[in-house]
């Protein structure tokens, strides 16, 4: 019996998991039926999850080769690039900010990044953890960097690459990238952005706007699950990368690597890919494609604002009022309100995901996120119609009541 030799190796080890877990039964998993309108994932397309379950070939089979070769083209497309080098990370956001980071940052070397959110912040942490010197741009959790404080600190450092997030998941905050992508290049610098919340959702042209590295995560506005990190790096970018004085410490993410077998047609090795989240990643970017980036930039920044509208009716205050993010919205709970409370309402009694606040924001708002298919007037409807409730459970007062 399994479970009877796992607890003998376990006694052997000094684990002190309980015999009883190991000898019951378990049941088939049985996932409840969640409407995902947090800050991701987002729900995965029916079509997605019917790619998904296609039968596995292996990461070299020629027929892989091609599903890989237009996964990539396709991403071009999403992505508004002719760049050569585009590909999804085998890996979530985090891995393709990790990866953009540890292949444009040099040890000593300085960075003008974006601290106004928390993955701004996280971005900090992975420059210093790749050796680099952050200089952070602090702002208002909710507001923008303008550009004259990256023109200002351009000018006054080294830094020859700045970092940003376009939109910002924490704050629902929209970064304006045109004059910022035009002063970057003025002064010979990298313009990496972090579009994990805004690719496909939120307009964004990479090569025309000359954003130089960029990011984003299967599992936000393209309704993949999570396990995915497109990124684009143009030929400015690998040309520093290319030119590094020191190796990139990481093999796994090291992009003048992963090219020779994603990019390459004679594809060599390099890890195994997630072939059926690849396959998942070329459906989702096929129903984006069918709809058309305008239509869907047109739908999410649509949805938001009805969304925004309905909850400044409840008498409900905006952190980001300045620059709206089109997929997702922070709102702040008002005073003597739990958040947690009304995510737990929302999600046991109506089904509804929604995020609590992280970091600064931590206790301070709630995060409605309208992403990829989800960003429907249906949801909108349903969730301030929920939210309502959920509030009014909490003793609070709606305005148009
Ligand atoms: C979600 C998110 C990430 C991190 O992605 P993971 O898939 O959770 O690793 C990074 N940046 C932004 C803006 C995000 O919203």
């Amino acid at each position: 019996m399994p479970g009877r030799l796992l607890s003998e190796a376990h006694v052997r080890h000094g684990n002190t998991l309980p015999v009883t877990a190991l000898q019951r039964s378990y049941g088939e998993l049985n996932p409840p039926d969640r409407l995902l309108l947090g800050a991701g994932p987002s729900n995965v397309h029916p079509r997605v999850y019917k790619a998904f379950i296609s039968p596995i070939v292996e990461h070299l089979d020629p027929y892989f080769s091609e599903v890989m070769e237009e996964t990539a083209e396709l991403l071009r497309c999403v992505f508004r690039t002719r760049n050569r080098i585009t590909f999804p990370i085998s890996g979530t956001g985090t891995a393709g900010m990790e990866a953009a980071i540890c292949n444009v940052v040099e040890p000593g070397e300085e960075v003008i990044v974006g601290t106004n959110g928390f993955f701004g912040e996280r971005m900090k942490d992975i420059i210093e953890r790749c050796g680099g010197k952050p200089i952070p741009l602090t702002e208002r959790w909710g507001n923008a960097i303008p550009k004259e404080a990256v023109q200002k600190a351009l000018s006054s450092s080294k830094a020859r690459t700045v970092a940003l997030v376009h939109a910002e998941t924490t704050t629902g905050a929209l970064q304006p990238l045109s004059d910022i992508a035009k002063i970057t290049r003025q002064y010979d610098a990298l313009l990496l952005v972090d579009t994990v919340t805004s690719l496909s959702g939120c307009e964004i042209d990479i090569d025309a706007l000359g954003i130089d590295v960029c990011f984003s995560a299967s599992q936000k506005c393209l309704n993949c699950p999570p396990g995915m990190a497109p990124i684009t790096a143009n030929e400015r970018a690998m040309e520093k990368i290319r030119n590094r004085k020191t190796r990139v410490h990481s093999l796994y993410f090291d992009l003048s690597v992963i090219e020779k077998y994603w990019i390459e047609s004679n594809r060599v090795y390099h890890h195994t890919a997630p072939i059926l989240l690849v396959y998942a990643m070329r459906e989702a970017l096929r129903i984006v494609q069918e709809e058309g980036l305008e239509a869907r930039w047109q739908r999410h920044r649509c949805n938001m604002e009805t969304l925004t509208e309905g909850l400044e009716a409840l008498g409900l205050e905006i952190n980001a009022k300045e620059n709206p993010c089109p997929s997702i919205n922070a709102v702040l709970v008002p005073t003597g309100i739990s958040d947690a409370r009304v995510k737990s309402t929302l999600n046991n009694e109506y089904g509804i995901t929604v995020s609590v606040g992280l970091g600064a924001l931590r206790g301070k708002v709630l995060r409605i996120g309208l992403m990829g298919m989800n960003s429907t007037q249906r949801n909108v409807l349903l969730v301030l119609k929920s939210l309502e409730n959920a509030l009014k459970k909490e003793g609070f007062t709606p305005k148009h009541n």
